[in-house]
C-alpha cells in the first residue's frame, strides 16, 4: 500500500501550519516549523510566501485533510466519492470515512503518538478488529466494533509501557476504552461535531466540485 515516505515536517511547511503529525516532538521546541518557518525549499526565513488565488487556498485544505490522514491522492479522492454517494453533506460525510478507518481509531484511543506510528502498529498486525487480526489501516469502523491488542503484543515492551501511561490520555466520546486490558469499543460513529481537525473541510468539497 502506497504512502507517503518524506520527511513529515516539510507538510507541516509546506501548508504552513501545524498539523502535529510527529506525536509528542510536535509539543516541543523541536517542532521544524517552529525552528524554521519557512517552506520547503527556502533558504531565507526573509523571503516572503507568495500570495495564494483562491484556488491555492482551496488546495491547501484539501492538502492539510490528506496529509493529516497520510494518505495519498487517489485514495483520498476515493473517499471522496464515497463521502459524495452518502445521504448528507459532503464534507461531513468526508470527516466522518476518514475518521472511521482503523489506524485513526488505534490513534485516538490512545495507542499510538500520531497517525503514521498507528498506521505502523497496525500494518504489523498488533490488532484484533472484533477477535479477527487486521491489519489494514484504511479498514472502516463501525458502531459497537470492538478494537483490541493480540494476545502476542501485550508481552512487548512497547504495550507495557502504554499500558502506565494511558490512563493521561483523552479519548474522545464516541469511543470508550478498558484501560486495565486496552481494549476500545466504538460506542457510535462520530459526527462532525465530535472531531477535532485542522483543517475545513466545506473548503475541500469546493476544490473538487471544479
Ligand atoms: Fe508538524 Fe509536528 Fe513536525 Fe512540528 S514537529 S512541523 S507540528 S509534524
Amino acid at each position: 500500500m502506497a504512502r507517503y515516505t518524506q520527511a513529515t515536517c516539510r507538510l507541516c511547511r509546506r501548508v504552513d501550519d501545524k498539523l502535529m503529525l510527529k506525536g509528542e516532538r510536535c509539543f516541543t521546541s523541536k517542532c521544524a516549523l517552529e525552528r524554521r518557518h519557512v517552506p520547503p525549499g527556502y533558504r531565507s526565513t526573509s523571503r516572503r510566501r507568495p500570495k495564494k488565488s483562491d484556488r491555492g487556498l482551496q488546495l491547501r485544505e484539501k492538502q492539510k485533510g490528506r496529509y493529516t490522514y497520510g494518505i495519498l491522492e487517489r485514495q483520498f479522492r476515493k473517499f471522496f466519492a464515497e463521502a459524495e454517494r452518502l445521504p448528507g453533506a459532503t464534507g461531513e460525510n468526508l470527516l466522518v470515512l476518514l475518521e472511521r478507518r482503523l489506524d485513526n481509531v488505534v490513534y485516538r484511543l490512545g495507542f499510538a503518538s500520531s497517525r503514521s506510528q498507528a498506521r505502523q502498529l497496525v500494518r504489523h498486525g498488533h490488532f484484533l478488529l472484533n477477535d479477527r487480526r487486521t491489519d489494514v489501516p484504511s479498514c472502516l469502523v463501525k458502531s459497537g466494533d470492538v478494537v483490541a491488542w493480540r494476545d502476542r503484543s501485550t508481552q512487548t515492551e512497547y504495550y507495557k509501557t502504554l499500558v502506565q501511561e494511558i490512563e493521561d490520555k483523552t479519548i474522545p466520546g464516541w469511543l470508550t476504552l478498558d484501560t486495565q486490558k486496552l481494549v476500545g469499543r466504538v460506542l457510535a460513529l462520530p459526527t462532525s461535531g465530535d472531531i477535532e481537525v485542522k483543517f475545513d473541510e466545506k473548503v475541500i468539497v469546493e476544490f473538487y466540485a471544479r
